[in-house]
């Protein structure tokens, strides 16, 4: 018999990379958990060892068109998030962020769920503030390439915090860092999968900008944690709260992590920055620290390790 504690949960974009974690951690956990997913970026590999679980239920439905469903609670993580795969069709992706979040917040209205939102450190945008802390309202291009995903996250966050204050919704803000580990797209582009993939096919290292632009890169079983602790925290803490690891590299940096780890006879060579590439990013986890207890424990290298196994898997 299920436990009473127990609760049916919703995970929109659960066969991304994000979202089959916290899948996979939810129902280790007991829940019942209704993986929503267009597959746009996701991929049913991700979630192949769930398939079987009673407790998981798996729906091809794209958030852009309404849901009707009963559940306790929302993590609404559908979105792609690397700039390769968000800016191949831009307006889906503001879209998906608008009308998607409206789909959901009008579930959770209807049904009384408790929702959380995944935004962004984009939300920042190229910030001019370091390291960057909740207060901080960003400093965004709202006309360049990367808008579609900055501008549509910062829509979302103004749409949670509307139907919070009009509608009196159970609502959580988290704003995710740079997040990495096993399931990541090999090509979505993104720079940890980038150089392990191009480390481990000894290909050059390819480094846009000079590298000296930072990144801090958080391993995904710290994120999940904190994702979950945020949902559980008491109902008059809405955030926004960034979520991410404090320690800060240079991408050349992690260019020489990557090749040392690998063993790998991978050359580094230098190609054109992306328009609106932000020069730093750090994220003051201060707020999680205190309201979650929250701070990421496994340090780069050893995330590192994890991803290169899962990528060495692939090939
Ligand atoms: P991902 O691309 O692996 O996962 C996104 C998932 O959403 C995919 O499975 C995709 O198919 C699905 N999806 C996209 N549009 C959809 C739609 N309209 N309807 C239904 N499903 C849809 O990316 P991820 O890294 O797992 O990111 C998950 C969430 O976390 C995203 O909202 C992203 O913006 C946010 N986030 C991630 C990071 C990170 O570093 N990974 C950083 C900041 C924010
Ligand atoms: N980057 C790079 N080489 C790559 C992919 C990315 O130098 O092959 C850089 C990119 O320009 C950015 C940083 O790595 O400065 C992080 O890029 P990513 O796309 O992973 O995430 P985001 O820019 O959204 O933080």
């Amino acid at each position: 018999m299920k436990n009473f504690k127990n609760k049916r949960i919703l995970v929109t974009g659960g066969a991304g990379f994000l979202g089959s974690h916290l899948c996979e951690r939810l129902l280790g956990e007991g829940h019942e958990v209704l993986c929503v997913d267009n597959f746009y970026t996701g991929r049913r590999a991700n979630i192949a060892h769930l398939i079987g679980n009673p407790y998981l239920e798996v729906l091809r439905h794209d958030i852009c068109f309404p849901l009707y469903v009963e559940v306790d609670e929302i993590y609404n993580l559908a979105c792609p998030a690397s700039p390769i795969h968000y800016q191949f069709d831009p307006v889906q992706t503001t879209k998906t962020s608008v009308h998607g979040s409206i789909n959901m917040l009008g579930l959770a209205k209807r049904v009384k769920a408790k929702i959380l939102q995944a935004s962004t450190s984009e939300v920042y945008g190229d910030p001019q503030v370091h390291p960057q802390p909740e207060s901080y309202w960003g400093h965004v291009n709202p006309i360049g390439h990367r808008s579609c995903y900055d501008e549509g996250k910062r829509c979302a966050e103004t749409l949670f915090f509307d139907y919070h204050r009009q509608h009196k919704l159970r609502i959580k803000v988290t704003r995710i860092f740079n997040t990495y580990g096993p399931r990541m797209h090999p090509n979505d582009g993104r720079v940890v999968s980038n150089f392990i993939m191009q480390a481990l096919r000894n290909e050059d290292i390819t480094v846009y900008g000079d590298g000296k632009q930072t990144r801090s890169f958080c391993y995904v079983d710290d994120l999940i944690d904190g994702l979950i602790r945020l949902m559980n925290s008491p109902d008059d803490f809405t955030g926004p709260i960034n979520l991410g690891n404090p320690v800060e590299f240079t991408i050349l940096e992690l260019a020489d992590k990557v090749i040392r780890l690998t063993s790998s006879k991978s050359r580094i060579v230098f190609a054109a920055l992306p328009q609106d590439d932000p020069k730093q990013r750090q994220p003051d986890i201060g707020l999680a620290k205190r309201m979650l207890g929250w701070k990421p424990k496994v340090p780069l290298e050893d995330g590192l390790k994890k991803a290169i196994e899962y990528f060495k898997g692939l090939e």
